[in-house]
C-alpha cells in the first residue's frame, strides 16, 4: 500500500496579516501535490488564512489549546474556539512548552482529549533532550511521553504522533536515519501494545527536527516516517513545498 505523507508546518510566534500572501503561495503550490498539508499557524491569522485558502489541499491548523472548552482562563484559547475559526487540527505537547510552559504528559493528554472531543484530529509531540540522548534514555523518555500523553479515546484517525528530538529542533541537527527509525518502530511498538494491531499500522508518525528540502527525501524514505513536522523551513513558501515535493512517490 502507498503511504499518503503528511506534511505539518509549525510556524511557532511567527506571522502576521503580512504573511497571507506567503500562505496563499504555499496553497497554490499545494493544489499539485498529493500529500495531506497543514500549517499550523498563530492563532491570530487563523481565520484570515482559513478564509484565503481554495486549494481544498492545504489545511490551517493551530499549535496549541487549554483543555477546557471555556471558562476562566485568562489569554486561553480552547479547541472548541480554534475550531470556531477554522483550525482543521492542533499540536499539542511541543517540547517548546513541555519545558518553558512546564506541560506535563497529563496535561498533553488533556488537551489532547478536548481536541478530538472537538472533533479535530491532535498531533501529539514527544522527543528527547540531549541530555536524555547522551545517557541513553531516548526509548524511555519518548515511550512515556507517548503514554502518559495518548487519550483514551486516540485512534489513526484522530490522533498524528510527532517524534522530535528536542536537540534537534531549531539546530541543523538531525539524527541518523537509522536513529530516527528505530525510535519510530519503538512508538509504534507501543503503540501496539496500547492501541492495538491495526492502529498501531497506520497511525502516523511524522519526524521533526531541522527538516529541511536537502535532507526530507531520506528522512521520508525510512519505513516507518509518515511525514515530517517542520519547523523553520516551513515559514517560507520555496522551502515548505520543496520539502512537500520530496514526499511524491
Ligand atoms: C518544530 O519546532 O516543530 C521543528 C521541527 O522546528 P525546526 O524544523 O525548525 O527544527
Amino acid at each position: 500500500m502507498d503511504k499518503k505523507y503528511f506534511i505539518a508546518g509549525n510556524w511557532k510566534m511567527n506571522g502576521t496579516l503580512a504573511s497571507l500572501s506567503e500562505i496563499i503561495k504555499i496553497d497554490k503550490a499545494c493544489a499539485q501535490l498529493d500529500s495531506d498539508l497543514v500549517l499550523c499557524l498563530p492563532a491570530t491569522i487563523i481565520n484570515a488564512a482559513s478564509e484565503k485558502i481554495t486549494s481544498n489541499k492545504l489545511v490551517i491548523g493551530a499549535q496549541d489549546c487549554h483543555p477546557k472548552d471555556t471558562g476562566a482562563f485568562t489569554g486561553d484559547i480552547s479547541a472548541m474556539m480554534l475550531k470556531n475559526v477554522g483550525a482543521k487540527m492542533i499540536i499539542v505537547g511541543h517540547s517548546e512548552r513541555r519545558m518553558s510552559c512546564g506541560e506535563t504528559s497529563l496535561l498533553v493528554k488533556e488537551k489532547a482529549t478536548s481536541i478530538i472531543n472537538t472533533g479535530l484530529p491532535a498531533i501529539i509531540c514527544v522527543g528527547e533532550t540531549e541530555e536524555q540522548k547522551l545517557s541513553g534514555e531516548t526509548e524511555k523518555v519518548v515511550c512515556s511521553q507517548l503514554k502518559n500523553s495518548l487519550p483514551n479515546m486516540s485512534n489513526d484517525e484522530n490522533t498524528i504522533i510527532a517524534y522530535e528530538p528536542v536537540w534537534a529542533i531549531g539546530t541543523g541537527k538531525v539524527p541518523s536515519l537509522d536513529e530516527i527509525n528505530h525510535v519510530h518502530e519503538t512508538l509504534r511498538n507501543l503503540l501496539r501494545e496500547v492501541k492495538g494491531a491495526s492502529i498501531s499500522k497506520t497511525i502516523r508518525i511524522l519526524y521533526g527536527g531541522s527538516v529541511k528540502p536537502d535532507n526530507a527525501k531520506e528522512i521520508f524514505s525510512l519505513d516507518d516516517v509518515d511525514g515530517a513536522l517542520v519547523g523553520g523551513a516551513s515559514l517560507k513558501a520555496d522551502d515548505f513545498i520543496n520539502i512537500a515535493k520530496q514526499a511524491q512517490i
